[in-house]
């Protein structure tokens, strides 16, 4: 026997002692309940905040379960968009710090134009309600999606450490 299974529903590669896939957020076992809600079956662990919630609490997007709470988030492959900029050098700037505190942040530079909305390329990334003409050009850093907490909070830190105006 081997100790390790593959997600069936992504195919990650996961040990064979996971209640839940890190990755998708799928849940192997039985009789789990949804965070919210003790007495309804979890369809799905949110792959940011790796707590269990029903279909009415979570839903997956681009076959990652993700709690409502999260669901905002842009995922691409796994990782998740934790901020945006159209300057290059905040982006890079940001990138460094994250992996000084041993995450693995990732940057997506799209090239679209306002013509390829709709198109494939677009499909791959949901406008997260944010549909201003600015997302177009941006600069987005990635980490993988059980990194998104850690991510937001230092950066944040940096935000406020780095005033805009002064
Ligand atoms: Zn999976
Ligand atoms: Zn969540
Ligand atoms: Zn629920």
């Amino acid at each position: 026997m081997s100790d390790k299974l593959l997600c069936d529903f992504c195919g990650t590669e996961i040990s064979n002692d996971s209640e839940f896939c890190t990755k998708c957020g799928t849940i192997f076992i039985d009789d789990v309940s949804c965070f919210n809600h003790s007495d309804v079956e979890a369809k799905g662990v949110c792959a940011i905040c790796h707590q269990a919630y029903c279909k009415r609490c979570g839903l997956r997007i681009n076959g990652i379960f993700l709690c409502n709470e999260h669901s905002h988030y842009e995922i691409y492959e796994g990782m998740a968009r934790v901020f945006g900029s159209s300057d290059a050098q905040k982006v890079n700037l940001y990138k460094s710090d994250l992996e000084q505190s041993n995450l693995h942040p990732f940057i997506y530079e799209r090239k679209a134009s306002p013509i390829s909305l709709g198109g494939d390329d677009y499909t791959l990334f949901r406008a997260s309600g944010d549909s201003g003409g600015h997302i177009i050009n941006e600069i987005k850093l990635m980490v993988p999606c059980s990194e998104v907490l850690q991510a937001e909070k230092i950066i944040d830190e940096l935000d406020q450490s780095t005033p805009e105006t002064t």
